[in-house]
C-alpha cells in the first residue's frame, strides 16, 4: 500500500522544509470559490490564500493575462520601461484617488517602502503603530508589527516604534511628537481577527497627522482592492491618507505589492528599488484582476450582508467580504469541523474566526458556508 498523496507532501515537508508553519492539508487545484485537496475532496474556500484570491481561483481572465505575457516577456528589470507597469500605476492611482504608485513583491515590502518614503521625505525618524496591528515580517515591517511573540525574538530592529491601543486617539496624541515620521494603521485590523474601528478613528488620525507633520500610512494590504466593498476601506471615511499600501488581493495570487502616495510624496532617483517588483507578469495579473473586480465590486457589500443575516446570532463583524466572528478557544475545533464538511475557514488571533472568501463567491455558496458554520457550532458547546 502506497502513502496517500497528503502523506507524501507531509513526509517531504517534515524532512526538507523548515517547520515554520502548522499545516495538515495539501491544496492542489482551484476554480472560482472552490478548491480541491490532494485526496480530491472539494471545499468552498473562505480563506482564499488569506484574502489573496480575490477573483477566485484561476479566473480565466487572469490565467490568460499571465499566459499571454509569459509568451512575450517574463522579466526584464526596472532598468527599462516594463509592459503593463504604467497602465497598472495609472489604474491604481485612479481607483485610490492618490497621485503616484510604486511596486513591490509582497505586503511586507510595501510596508518597508512606505516606512522608507515617510522617513526620506519628512526627515523624521520615529513611527507609531497600533496594538494587535500586523504589517509584515521583514526586519523593517516587523518593527511596526505588534505581536511580541513574532517581533521580540528579532529585536533590536533598528526602528523606533511606539504602540498605541487601536482606537485610542488620546493615547495617540501623546505618542506622536515632532520626530514622528509616520503613523501606520490598518483601517480594519485583519490578522487581529477583523476589528472594525469607528470612522472617527481614521479621521482623528488624519487630524493628528495634520497638526504634527507625521504622515498617515494606511495599510490596505488585506482590506484593499475591493475586499470591503470599496477599492479601499479608508474610502468609507473622510480621511485622506498620505500613503496607502496594497498587496494580497491585488493580482489574484501572483506575488505583488504596491504603495500609492499623494502629490509631492515620491521616491527620487535611486532612493528605492527591487529586481522583481512591478515585473511584466505581476502587472499583467494585477490589471486583469482589477478588470474583474470592477465588474463585481458593486455586489460585494450585498454579499457581506447575506453573511451578516446568516450569522446574525453570533454577532459577526462584517465589512464587505471581510468577516470576523469571535469564537474563543473553540475556534480551531470549528475550523476543523467546517473543513470536514467542505468549507475552509481560518482562525485569526484570539479565537476570531475569519472569513475572507473570493469576491466572486455566489449566493448559493454563501448559504452553504452559513449552514456548515451553524452545523459546526451545533455540535460544539461554546
Ligand atoms: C498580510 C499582511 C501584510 C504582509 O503581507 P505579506 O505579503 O505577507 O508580506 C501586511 N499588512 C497587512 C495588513 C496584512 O494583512
Amino acid at each position: 500500500m502506497g502513502m496517500d498523496k497528503t502523506s507524501q507532501f507531509k513526509a517531504l515537508d517534515e524532512r526538507y522544509y523548515m517547520p515554520a508553519f502548522s499545516r495538515d492539508m495539501a491544496l492542489v487545484k482551484g476554480k472560482g470559490s472552490l478548491v480541491w485537496d490532494a485526496e480530491g475532496k472539494e471545499y468552498i474556500d473562505c480563506v482564499a490564500g488569506i484574502a489573496v484570491c480575490s477573483t477566485g481561483h484561476c479566473h480565466p481572465a487572469v490565467v490568460k493575462a499571465i499566459c499571454d505575457q509569459a509568451h512575450e516577456l517574463i522579466h526584464c528589470s526596472n532598468l527599462y520601461y516594463i509592459p503593463h507597469q504604467g497602465d497598472l500605476a495609472k489604474k491604481l492611482v485612479e481607483i485610490t484617488g492618490m497621485h503616484k504608485a510604486f511596486f513591490s513583491n509582497s505586503g511586507a515590502e510595501a510596508t518597508d517602502g512606505a516606512l522608507k518614503l515617510a522617513r526620506v521625505r519628512t526627515g523624521k525618524k520615529k513611527f507609531v503603530a497600533f496594538v494587535h496591528g500586523f504589517h509584515g515580517r521583514t526586519i523593517g515591517s516587523l518593527a511596526v508589527t505588534y505581536k511580541p511573540a513574532i517581533r521580540e525574538p528579532f529585536e533590536p530592529l533598528g526602528l523606533n516604534c511606539t504602540f498605541v491601543e487601536y482606537g485610542d486617539l488620546e493615547g495617540l496624541k501623546k505618542a506622536v511628537d515632532s520626530d514622528t515620521a509616520g503613523i501606520i494603521v490598518e483601517p480594519i485590523q485583519g490578522e487581529a481577527g477583523v476589528i472594525i474601528p469607528p470612522d472617527s478613528f481614521l479621521t482623528g488620525i488624519r487630524e493628528i497627522c495634520d497638526s504634527t507633520g507625521a504622515l498617515m500610512i494606511v495599510d490596505e494590504v488585506q482590506t484593499g482592492m475591493g475586499r470591503t466593498g470599496k477599492w479601499l476601506a479608508v474610502q468609507y471615511t473622510k480621511a485622506k491618507p498620505d500613503i496607502v499600501t496594497l498587496a494580497k488581493g491585488i493580482a489574484s495570487g501572483f506575488p505583488m505589492g504596491a504603495l500609492v502616495a499623494r502629490e509631492d510624496l515620491e521616491f527620487k532617483k535611486s532612493e528605492h528599488g527591487s529586481t522583481f517588483a512591478g515585473g511584466p507578469l505581476a502587472c499583467a495579473a494585477a490589471l486583469a484582476t482589477i478588470g474583474v473586480i470592477e465588474k463585481i465590486l458593486p455586489d460585494v457589500s450585498r454579499k457581506g450582508d447575506r453573511f451578516r443575516q446568516g450569522l446574525e446570532e453570533y454577532n459577526p463583524r462584517i465589512r464587505g467580504l471581510m468577516i470576523g466572528v469571535t469564537m474563543g478557544d473553540k475556534c480551531p475545533e470549528i475550523q476543523k469541523k467546517c473543513a470536514e464538511e467542505g468549507v475552509l475557514v481560518n482562525c485569526a488571533a484570539d479565537g476570531n474566526l475569519r472569513l475572507v472568501p473570493p469576491l466572486v463567491i455566489s449566493d448559493k455558496e454563501i448559504d452553504r458556508v452559513v449552514r456548515v458554520i451553524h452545523g459546526a457550532l451545533g455540535t460544539i458547546v461554546l
